[in-house]
């Protein structure tokens, strides 16, 4: 049975750990761990999860985009679990866009991220996978991939002034109808 488990929150020195590989994908310990991610990550509405959130300093991620109430607009997918990825291509192009994280949570940045990126990685399974991502599924790869290596989101928002509070992003991105008036 999956456990929803807590989630590490920022200061917590897990996060700055560099991950260690994983040695076996199919040990059943991992196998529990992967579960217990996907509905860590589901129940916290996140379109993303790294194992350091987790308390667990592996390499190891998963990036499941779908539209949920932190991300109205996001594009849905399958879960993707990645093991021991390696980012082995990243446009020199980038695209700014707003991101959060379930370990600092009421905090949106605006963050420059490469528009894509070709991830090599071993799946759930432990076979070896090659994928290009674009656009916002390739920000959550490059936001997972900076968790298993001790940074955050934070770290690279150019500005102070490019952070917002979680309200206010929403805000930001669904404002409220004149007609309405439903704002309050
Ligand atoms: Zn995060």
């Amino acid at each position: 049975m999956p456990i929803l488990r807590q989630i590490a929150q920022l200061g917590r020195p897990v996060l700055r750990q560099t991950a260690r590989p994983v040695a076996d994908p199919a040990d059943p310990a991992l196998q529990a761990l992967i579960e217990d991610l996907l509905v860590t990550m589901a129940e916290a509405d996140g379109v993303g999860i790294a194992a350091p959130q987790l308390f667990e300093p592996l390499a190891l991620f998963i990036v499941a985009s779908r539209p949920n109430p932190r991300y109205p607009s996001a594009p849905a997918m399958e879960p993707l679990v990645m093991i021991n990825p390696e980012i082995v291509h990243a446009s020199t192009e980038t695209e700014t866009g707003w991101e959060g994280c379930l370990s600092i949570p009421g905090l949106r940045g605006l963050v420059p991220r490469s528009r894509e990126v070709t991830v090599r990685y071993l799946d759930r399974h432990g076979v070896s996978r090659e994928e290009t991502f674009t656009g916002f599924v390739a920000r959550i790869v490059q936001h997972e991939y900076d968790h298993i290596h001790g940074t955050v989101f934070l770290d690279r928002v150019p500005s102070t002034r490019d952070l917002a509070t979680e309200r206010e992003y929403l805000r930001i991105l669904s404002p409220p109808t004149v007609a309405g008036g439903n704002d309050r």
